[in-house]
């Protein structure tokens, strides 16, 4: 069966894997097509899509970006946009100025409860273009203040823990419209981890186009019941592993995926939209 994975993580966010590594492990693990969806970031997607091409592999634009509703995170995913389109891109680069300055005040929250670190300290675990508390967690590990990443989290960087910052986030009905504005369609990110059950008809409202059924973290049973609540709202579905590489606790890269068939319907959809759009201007 041909497998694809459209949730992946590089080091463009706070993933652990280059560009390149995601696409060979793809290839090696008899992967059709996979997108790479960094948070709030499209920096590693013109490379995957060049050395995709080159290991055989079809790999599709994507991006996972930071949305609320109701005070509740929410994460979208974007498939199949136009890389250049400009309305995107300048969104973008708000929400990595923003993780920017949202690392550097994370540090001063820790330096004001007596914890020596710097944001240079910070920074040198920073691979990419933006800031993550992944990274502050790794270089509170790393200064010897916490013993894990998860310590660090527990401790510091959770919400409701001392040192936390939320973070820059767009609503979701804006996180949809700037996705299709560049010619790509909407997916509803882990619905089980973000307890979004109750949102689903409100997003496809706001013309969202799938549901992340298949993710590492759903049950099975929660995946039947996403596939089932996607059919029922006339939605289709995506999924993938959220992979974030290997030290960023067990890689779940390899068993969630969905079919080849799936992605068809879900670029079909994205094709008939961007003709519709045309048609209209
Ligand atoms: P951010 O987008 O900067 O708020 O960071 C969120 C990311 O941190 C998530 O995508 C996870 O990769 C990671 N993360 C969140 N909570 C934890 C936790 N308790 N332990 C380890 N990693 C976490
Ligand atoms: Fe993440
Ligand atoms: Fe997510
Ligand atoms: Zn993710």
């Amino acid at each position: 069966m041909s497998k694809v994975d459209l949730h992946l993580h590089t080091i463009h966010s706070d993933g652990t894997m280059k560009v390149g590594e995601v696409i060979n492990r793809a290839a090696q693990a008899g992967f059709s097509a996979i997108a790479i969806t960094d948070h709030d970031c499209i920096d590693g997607v013109a490379d995957a899509i060049r050395i995709g091409k080159e290991a055989g592999l079809k790999v599709v634009s994507g991006v996972e970006l930071s949305a609320i509703y109701q005070n509740h995170d929410i994460h979208i995913l974007g498939y199949f946009f136009d890389l250049k389109n400009e309305k995107l891109n300048a969104e973008l680069q708000k929400f990595i100025t923003a993780r920017y300055e949202r690392g550097e005040k994370i540090v001063e929250k820790l330096n004001k409860l007596g914890i020596r670190i710097s944001f240079e300290d910070v920074r040198k675990r920073v691979k990419g273009r933006t800031v993550g508390r992944p990274h502050v967690a790794e270089a509170l590990v790393k200064v010897g203040v916490c013993k894990t990443v998860r310590e660090a989290f527990d401790s510091f960087l959770a919400e409701g823990k001392p040192a936390y910052v939320p973070k820059y986030k767009i609503s979701v009905k804006d996180a949809i419209e700037l996705i299709h504005q560049a010619g790509g369609i909407a997916s509803l990110a882990h619905p089980g981890i973000s307890r979004a059950d109750d949102f689903i008809e409100q997003f496809a409202k706001w013309d969202l186009d799938a549901v992340e059924a298949m993710h590492s973290k759903h049950w099975d049973v929660q995946v039947d019941y996403f596939k089932m609540r996607a059919e029922q709202t006339g939605l289709l579905i995506s999924g993938g592993s959220d992979c974030h590489g290997e030290k960023r606790g067990e890689p779940t890269f390899g068993p969630y995926f969905i079919s080849m068939e799936e992605l068809v319907k879900l670029e079909q959809l994205a094709e008939n939209k961007k003709n519709k759009t045309t048609e209209n201007n």
